[in-house]
């Protein structure tokens, strides 16, 4: 069997990494693992962990390492044993991570092909963010003007309530651009020399957007 390759979903929180990756999964044969899910899954499940992780986020802030890390390898090998691609979404969220993702790659024989960068103006992203809304059962997400659920309030997928999130909030979002751009984006000059850097003009349509990002997949 080939090894598993690994693919980052990397950018801002409301760039539409979310969007991108349920598209790639969709079009393409692949699992995608969003740290928003692990999170979420954690916090359902009230574990010490999901419990640290929630009082970050209600405050805009990043979760911190300790708490990240060891969900997120044991989150990678469990989808790597029946899967040959992954995708990352969220994660790494700052230079420590990568190195570790690094690590891991190693470790396993993962091979890392393409960090795909969105990126888009923070007017937009707040524009995006405060008029999301998320599922509280399963996590996905719509937008109140460009991707409305079917019937107000309730998801799609699952029948679940919609709600706004407690860090969608423009304070919130604020705190989280600031966090973004001094902690997470140092992340793409790690990559930048790597060659296996992909920066793509996220302002566009998800159509638009998606159409370049899957050229990476198929090349
Ligand atoms: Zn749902």
């Amino acid at each position: 069997m080939n090894s598993t390759e690994v693919y980052v979903l990397f950018g801002p929180p409301g760039v539409g990494k979310g969007t991108q990756g349920e598209l790639i999964e969709k079009k393409f044969n692949c699992s995608r693992i969003s740290t928003g899910d692990i999170f979420r899954e954690n916090i359902r499940n009230q574990t010490e962990l999901g419990i640290e992780a929630k009082s970050y986020i209600d405050k805009g802030e990043l979760v911190p390492d300790s708490v990240t890390l060891g969900m997120v390898e044991n989150a990678i090998v469990e989808v790597a044993k029946n899967n040959s691609i992954i995708i990352l979404d969220g994660f790494p969220r700052n230079v420590n991570q990568a190195e570790v993702l690094d690590d891991i790659c190693e470790k396993y024989h993962y091979v890392l092909k393409c960090v795909i960068a969105l990126n888009a103006d923070d007017n937009v992203i707040i524009q995006r963010l405060s008029d999301r809304l998320t599922c509280k059962k399963c996590g996905t997400t719509f937008h109140k003007i460009y991707n409305k659920p079917s019937k107000e309030g309730v998801c799609d997928k699952c029948g679940g309530e919609l709600y706004q999130r407690s860090d969608d909030t423009p304070h919130a979002i604020a705190n989280r651009l600031d966090t973004y751009r001094s902690t997470t984006e140092p992340v793409l000059n790690y990559y930048q020399h790597s060659g296996k850097l992909a920066e793509i003009d996220a302002s566009a349509s998800p159509e638009d957007i998606s159409k370049t990002v899957f050229k990476l997949f198929s090349s």
